[in-house]
């Protein structure tokens, strides 16, 4: 057996707490959801119809996972940096092809998690039909609360909101998801073998807003648990 060496001491694995345990979740990829409830979409001046329409991803490097509780730097290249308050499904076992009725077998729990985003930028990408990487692939820009275990469980309800500095600003249901998350995991897993550590941002509800260095932000989902941030100033 040999041992691999390297050039230098390779990144560590990115990984989020679990609720209960000393053991942390090595994250595998970062997949999201776009338009995935109708008031964002409609507010997005982009309204979906399901009847003709299938979801759409994007997906971050797992190198953008924060914990919640991080103060983050405000963002280089940006005017308008978002939240997007948003349920986190952590899949915990492989799986392609999946069918709807099955997919409460890959799910090994929920976090409360923040999709920010450089709203100016995705918004710039999005009308000349260029990539989103730079409005969505923002370093520390996929804040995620511990991972709450639930493994078989699909949440179908809850109430699900964000609040920046004690005024809420989203407010919404998991029950307006337009693609609930049965139908994402199913979706999701004809494009890709679904793994272990696959961490699943279902989308956001309207209200989504900037903020500036100092806010403080608070998001729940009813039955999660909570995620917090901190903007901080912008990196000198
Ligand atoms: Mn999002």
């Amino acid at each position: 057996m040999t041992n691999t060496t390297y050039l230098w001491a390779p990144t560590p694995t990115p990984s989020v707490a679990v609720q209960g345990s000393a053991q942390r979740l090595p994250v595998h990829r970062l997949f999201f959801v776009g338009r995935n409830y109708h008031a964002h979409a409609l507010e997005m001046g982009k309204p979906v119809d399901k009847s003709v329409e299938r979801p759409f991803y994007f997906t971050k490097s797992p190198h953008t996972i924060t914990a919640s509780g991080a103060t983050t730097p405000y963002p280089a290249q940006t005017h308008n940096y978002h939240f997007e308050m948003e349920l986190v499904v952590a899949i915990g076992k492989a799986g392609f092809r999946i069918a709807a009725e099955d997919a409460h077998e890959y799910i090994y729990g929920y976090a409360c998690g923040l999709d920010m985003t450089r709203r100016d930028l995705q918004l710039a990408a999005r009308d000349k039909g260029r990539p989103w990487d730079l409005g969505k692939d923002v370093e520390h820009s996929s804040v995620c609360s511990a991972i709450v275990p639930m493994p078989g469980t699909v949440i179908e309800s809850g109430a699900i909101e964000l609040a920046v500095n004690g005024q809420v600003k989203q407010h919404s249901d998991v029950s307006r998801l337009i693609w609930n998350i049965r139908e994402v995991i199913a979706d999701l897993s004809l494009f890709y073998g679904l793994q272990p550590g696959d961490l699943i941002y279902t989308g956001t509800p309207e209200g989504v807003g900037a903020v500036v260095p100092g806010d403080h932000l608070v998001g729940h989902v009813q039955g999660v648990g909570e995620v917090t941030l901190t903007v901080g100033p912008a990196r000198a």
